[in-house]
């Protein structure tokens, strides 16, 4: 029996909730400093915070778009999308999630591979998407960035990877683990042609993913108080019991640990990523500015590079 009974009724809620007359999705509140900000700041701030910089998580084509002069470029491999080689289901089938997502994004798989100038560098560029499927790596995305590394090796181009992904693709098993093997023997090709790779660590970078392509980089570039990590922290707490540190697996810590390079504000990146990729010896196309709607005929990138190879192999 409890000592103490209540017997009022509680302050009843006010009955009547008035019907906010500002329509939805017009502002957010910033997870980082709770901040009421209007959608339109945040876009044209690249979707960061103009109080706090808290970094919100943006798509591929977005990434692509801050990253590429004038938005302009030319995807590659677009078609490519997966067969569902295990016929794997778990709460639902995996054929069903690949449906849903392609509805979705409007993507075929997790990643967009393209060629573009960043600040006139001729350069190859993959984006992982995390609205298909968490950016999970499959056979798809392995396959497009293997070819993206290989045509950057025929044209003598950079590479940049922006990753974003919860990892190896576990509907589709040891096929894409494989992924991991074959990316990183594609970009040990790359590195002995001494041609630069970047890897540009997003919110989230995880598993299979940090556990090979992200984290080769001639420079590994995180954003701000990204989640970059191979285990969670909670499998991570489990197996060797203890508490761990404050921030652990955020990209601070790890530039602290030695295990990136470098943490640049999104706003930043596109100059940061350029002048290193000048550093490390990239050129900007020969003539300055060819005639864009020379970069929307498919076949042009490949003429391009053959015309430019032989010079920067001298
Ligand atoms: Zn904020």
């Amino acid at each position: 029996m409890a000592w103490f009974k209540k017997t009022r009724t509680p302050i009843a809620a006010a009955a009547t909730v008035k019907a906010s007359r500002v329509p939805e999705g017009l502002w957010v509140k910033c997870p980082g400093c709770s901040q009421i900000i209007y959608n339109k700041d945040l876009a044209t701030n690249l979707n960061v915070c103009p109080k706090c910089a808290h970094h919100f998580r943006i798509g591929a084509l977005e990434r692509l778009r801050t990253l590429f002069d004038d938005g302009v470029w030319v995807e590659h491999d677009p078609g490519l999308a997966s067969t569902d080689p295990l016929q794997f289901t778990d709460t639902r089938p995996y054929k069903e999630r690949l449906a849903a997502s392609k509805a979705a994004t409007g993507l075929k798989d997790a990643l967009i591979v393209v060629s573009g100038r960043i600040d006139g560098i001729p350069t190859i560029a993959a984006a992982m998407e995390y609205a298909f499927i968490g950016g999970s790596m499959g056979v798809v995305v392995g396959e497009k960035i293997a070819r993206a590394i290989e045509r950057a090796l025929d044209e003598r181009r950079p590479v940049v990877i922006i990753c974003c992904s919860g990892g190896a693709r576990m509907m589709e098993g040891a096929l894409s683990l494989m992924q991991m093997a074959k990316i990183c023997g594609a970009l040990a090709r790359l590195g002995r042609a001494r041609l630069p790779y970047i890897s540009v660590l997003t919110d989230p970078t995880t598993g299979g993913v940090t556990a090979s392509f992200a984290m080769l980089g001639d420079l590994n570039i995180a954003e701000p108080k990204a989640l970059i990590g191979f285990a969670g922290p909670r499998v991570i707490e489990q197996t060797i019991r203890q508490k761990l540190p404050e921030g652990f697996q955020r990209s601070e810590f790890l530039l602290e640990k030695g295990m990136i390079d470098l943490i640049v504000d999104r706003r930043e990146m596109k100059a940061v990523v350029a002048n290193a990729l000048r550093f490390m010896g990239a050129r900007e196309a020969e003539p300055p500015g060819p005639p864009p709607d020379l970069e929307l005929v498919a076949a042009a990138p490949r003429a391009i590079g053959d015309a430019g190879s032989p010079k920067s192999r001298v």
